[in-house]
């Protein structure tokens, strides 16, 4: 594959720290094998997430001189207000600090307990948001969705049948709100098709209930459907993503995402009602609906961030990026979840790892392999994010799969980096069997993967 150029040159650089194998083993130990716990001084390569880890620009960096620190009528919200619509067509905009805040104004006003939100996924804050309002947040992927190699060019599509099925098993009056979430997080970063946004926003207003995205990547979600529909290859981005909003009712947003910058959010939606009822919200927990928790800098690195992410080389290069990584793992014959995800590239420990059962925490032990190998930070999703012990029998119930998700920063690493990050997992494939299973040492009650501490089984 001819790899896409990088659309940019550099014209600042931060030095990174490396330190040698010796010490990265002490580390590692010292950490308990969390890469949660170690300090980023000791990571080479950070894939831990692309959340909030973008390089901006030289003229978001320059837009953020043009910061109106105003309280009220910051000149940049207009800037971000007015950007948004050009983006989405919606008319209300509502800045937040981050995309979890976004979703707790939406449930906390929209939302009555016992009522129920569809989703093709659900991102961990989404449904913890949906659930600490008392709400029932249900996922409805296709089956194949979770297979690692089915190969389906739109596997983050919303299983319409299912919903459907959903819809009039729990009755319209109890979904307030329906959602699909682009492209699909938590199922390998995969896009959702615009005929399948098209039918689902169908049936959703068949029974009168309205559609917001989950818009974090919306950029990416509409490459996809650029370079993978042949109906849209002539299409511009900025069409394409008009009309993704167009069968929607507002969106939920995390601009630390396809946002470019390092913080920031909103929400954006067509019914006045709501607006005012989640306005309101916004003042009591956020600030003021010219700002609502961002400095008036912020909100102009936004608004710039977002005519930047719909430049199609850009898109180009950077889905171009994961593709790479898809196509020299395979050149390794390592496994991971196909097909190449657009912000992520997830490696199947199952598959890497066959000797370490899922009690055992394989996607955990490859984690801490790759730290050790080469100072790289990936993230856990497996059995020590979502294993449990069965409260009856006491037997450990494994999550259907064991996975390494490696998150891509935008902007920020080259291709020799990612190169570096591939040479790396193939010297850990090369030595697979020695690597050992953990245990766990300490756990919280609750999203122990953030601060577990587990050790080696001799
Ligand atoms: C990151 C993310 C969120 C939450 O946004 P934060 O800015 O981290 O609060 C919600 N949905 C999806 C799909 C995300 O990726």
């Amino acid at each position: 594959m001819k790899k896409p150029i990088e659309p940019f040159r550099i014209k600042s650089v931060e030095a990174i720290p490396y330190i040698s194998r010796e010490e990265r083993e002490k580390i590692i130990k010292e950490a308990g094998y969390n890469v949660f716990l170690i300090s980023s001084d000791k990571i080479y390569i950070d894939l831990l997430t692309d959340s909030g880890t973008s390089a901006m620009s030289d003229n978001q960096w320059a837009g953020l001189m043009h910061g109106d620190e105003s309280y009220a009528g910051s000149r940049n919200y207009f800037h971000f207000e007015e950007t948004i619509r050009e983006l989405t067509g919606f008319k209300y905009i509502i800045p937040t600090h981050q995309g979890r805040v976004t979703e707790n104004l939406l449930f906390s006003v929209i939302m009555k307990p016992g009522q129920l939100i569809p989703n093709n996924s659900h991102f961990d804050t989404t449904r913890a948001n949906v659930e600490a309002k008392g709400g029932i947040a249900k996922d409805l992927l296709y089956p194949w969705a979770h297979e690692p190699d089915y190969e389906h060019p739109f596997k983050g599509n919303i299983n319409l049948e299912a919903l459907e099925a959903l819809i009039q098993e729990t009755g319209a009056e109890n979904i307030p709100l329906g959602m699909i979430t682009v492209t699909n997080n938590s199922g390998g970063g995969q896009p959702v098709a615009m005929d399948n946004i098209r039918s689902a926003s169908e049936i959703y207003h068949k029974y009168g209930i309205p559609l917001f995205l989950d818009a974090c990547r919306f950029a990416e979600n509409a490459w996809f459907i650029k370079s993978r529909d042949p109906k849209y290859h002539n299409t511009s981005i900025r069409d394409i993503v008009l009309e993704m909003f167009s069968y929607a009712d507002g969106c939920t947003m995390s601009a630390k995402k396809d946002g470019l910058v390092n913080i920031g959010g909103f929400l954006a939606l067509n019914n006045a009602e709501w607006n005012e009822r989640i306005s309101n919200q916004l003042i009591l927990i956020e600030g003021f609906p010219t700002y609502g928790g961002l400095a008036g800098r912020d909100l102009e690195a936004i608004s710039r961030g977002l005519k930047e992410v719909v430049d199609e080389r850009y898109l180009e290069y950077r889905i171009g990026q994961i593709a790479a990584i898809g196509e020299m793992l395979d050149g390794f014959g390592i496994p991971y979840v196909r097909p190449a995800g657009g912000h992520a590239i997830y490696i199947d420990a199952k598959r890497f790892l066959p000797h370490i059962p899922p009690h055992q925490f394989p996607a955990q032990a490859l984690v801490a392999a790759l730290f050790v190998e080469g100072g790289i930070r990936g993230v856990e999703i497996g059995s020590l994010m979502f294993g449990s012990a069965d409260p009856k029998t006491g037997k450990f119930q494994a999550p259907q799969n064991e996975l390494v998700r490696l998150a891509v920063p935008r902007r920020v690493y080259s291709y020799l980096h990612l190169e570096y990050v591939v040479q790396a997992l193939a010297e850990i494939y090369k030595k697979r069997d020695k690597i050992k299973g953990l245990r766990l040492v300490y756990e919280a009650p609750a999203l122990r993967h953030f601060t577990a501490r587990l050790a080696e089984i001799d």
